[in-house]
């Protein structure tokens, strides 16, 4: 049995029905009527939903949006559409959420990060600051917009971005429609380094004053509403801010319920900085300063009491994040590339921490990530079961919505925005199927997905872009790298050139 009819009253839309199936999966819609806004259905084979608050599959399920927005997940829509998409070879997800990225930067990490030595093992100190110092305009330009479109062509439909240009990012996200969540970075202090000491030196009160003043600015422009940008506060790392700063954040984060971002238990070197200068872990010290609760993402978690790279026994950092209901920006790819890992993503989940995936550096492909995040989860977890494809799956997804208190991404259902990705099933790597959620995680790649769209927009259709030239982003990508090979300061106080921090795989003739 099936009743589904729409009416309009009072320039509003209500969507009513039910089915015997899910009981009343035609949720009530109660949306301002956007006219001249087309109504589009997606019939799939497989829709990943969420009907009664409930994460299901729907077997041969349709969803339909209007505008930007879903109106309709279930078996049969059988109310009048404006246009059909036809998916029913497919499988439709929601699109993934990234909640960790530095757009303007990490592709140039990408063929020079990979295989070196570094004595924090983090990479952070002797490749990323030399890179930044290297990196102009232009070169972040090309990095942000190529950025983007690899997100996208992975199904990262919203992500959260560090930057130290947000006009950058605001600008392609304009122009490529992805959803973006940026911040000013704020600080105190710079990092110095000669390769193994770490100094912090001041920026100067009138330079951190100004930071704040252009975040706060930040959040009154973009409130997220009625646009494709949202702002969130980024104080850069938990080293780098004095407790004042930390504490003025908190404070905003409050005032304006804005999501903070932050780099904290990121490396062994910050976990002893803090532990020197205030006698707590990073996590203690975000509590202290009132900066760890549910607005809260932390990138990336990984330094507690009891990792086995810290001497520290002492303190339950996993029952601060588990009760404060910060979200951990898990990523796992660059930390296991300096072979070193978060310990474990089954701890954390068993313990309550929710968890959610970054993409922090190149390669930006949340399948890739997925797949590492569950290997070394199982792995350090000594489980097989410790951590499902279900959990990674919503880390991509919910959990990047629930910290950003994004109600509306992250998953398909009645209300939400209409961000998701159409894989293919008809693959040699897709097929055979039996389980959607565990073919996506296991063994999907960036080539099974068909399409991406992401407000109800497509913005990448058979495995490439449709609002920019591909190959046009990356040769602007390629010169810019160039340009910042060529001044790559020496590291290590110039002490080593490029070449002998990174040196290349076989002798180039
Ligand atoms: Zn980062």
């Amino acid at each position: 049995m099936h009743v589904s009819f729409t009416i309009y009253k009072n320039g509003r839309t209500y969507v009513l029905g039910r089915t015997s199936r899910f009981g009343s999966e035609h949720k009530r819609v109660n949306m301002t009527q956007r006219r001249g806004n087309m109504r589009t259905k997606v019939s799939s084979k497989y829709l990943i939903a969420e009907v009664e608050g409930e994460p299901v599959v729907i077997a041969d399920g349709e969803l339909v949006f209007e505008g930007d927005e879903i109106i309709f997940v279930g078996k049969h829509f059988a109310d009048h559409v404006d246009r059909n998409l036809d998916a029913t070879d497919s499988i439709v997800s929601p699109g993934f959420i990234s909640t960790h990225s530095h757009l303007g930067g990490s592709p140039f990490d990408r063929s020079l990060r990979e295989d070196v030595y570094d004595y924090w093992k983090t990479g952070l100190y002797d490749i990323l600051m030399p890179i930044r110092a290297a990196t102009d305009e232009a070169a972040t330009r090309a990095a942000t917009r190529a950025t983007i479109l690899e997100l996208l062509k992975g199904g990262v439909t919203s992500v959260v971005d560090l930057t130290a240009d947000h006009a950058l990012t605001a600008e392609y996200a304009e122009e490529s429609g992805i959803r973006a969540f940026i911040g000013q970075y704020v600080r105190t202090w710079v990092w110095d380094t000669d390769g193994v000491n770490v100094t912090y030196k001041h920026i100067g009160e009138a330079e951190q004053s100004r930071l704040v003043d252009e975040a706060v600015q930040l959040l009154q422009r973009y409130d997220g509403r009625d646009s494709n940008i949202q702002a969130i506060l980024a104080p850069a790392q938990i080293d780098t801010c004095s407790v004042e700063l930390l504490e003025e954040v908190s404070r905003l984060s409050q005032k304006h319920n804005a999501p903070v971002a932050i780099h904290a238990a990121q490396s062994a070197a910050e976990f002893n900085a803090i532990l020197k200068s205030y006698s707590a872990t990073p996590i203690e010290f975000l509590d202290r300063v009132g900066l760890l609760n549910q607005r809260t993402l932390i990138g990336h978690g990984l330094f507690i009491p009891g990792h086995s790279w810290l001497q520290y026994p002492y303190g339950d950092d996993l029952a601060l994040l588990s009760e404060s209901g910060a979200t951990v920006a898990h990523c796992p790819t660059v930390f296991e590339r300096h072979g070193q890992a978060l310990e474990n993503f089954y701890a954390y989940r068993k313990r309550g921490v929710r968890m959610s995936l970054g993409l922090d550096s190149a390669p930006h492909s949340m399948q890739a990530e997925m797949r590492i995040a569950g290997a070394i989860g199982r792995v350090l977890g000594r489980s097989e079961i410790g951590v499902t494809g279900l959990d990674i799956f919503e880390a991509a997804t919910s959990a990047g919505a629930r910290a950003l208190q994004r109600q509306d991404i992250g998953k398909l259902a009645v209300g939400s925005k209409a961000d998701f990705i159409q894989f293919k099933t008809d693959t040699v790597s897709m097929a055979p199927l039996r389980d959607p959620i565990k073919n996506i995680v296991h063994h999907s790649n960036p080539s099974d997905i068909r399409a991406v769209y992401v407000g109800g927009e497509c913005r990448i259709q058979d495995g490439t872009s449709v609002y920019a030239d591909e190959k046009e982003i990356a040769t602007n990508l390629q010169t810019a790298a160039e340009g910042v090979w060529e001044k790559f300061p020496n590291g290590h106080s110039g002490s080593k050139t490029l070449d002998e921090i990174s040196p290349r795989s076989l002798r180039t003739l």
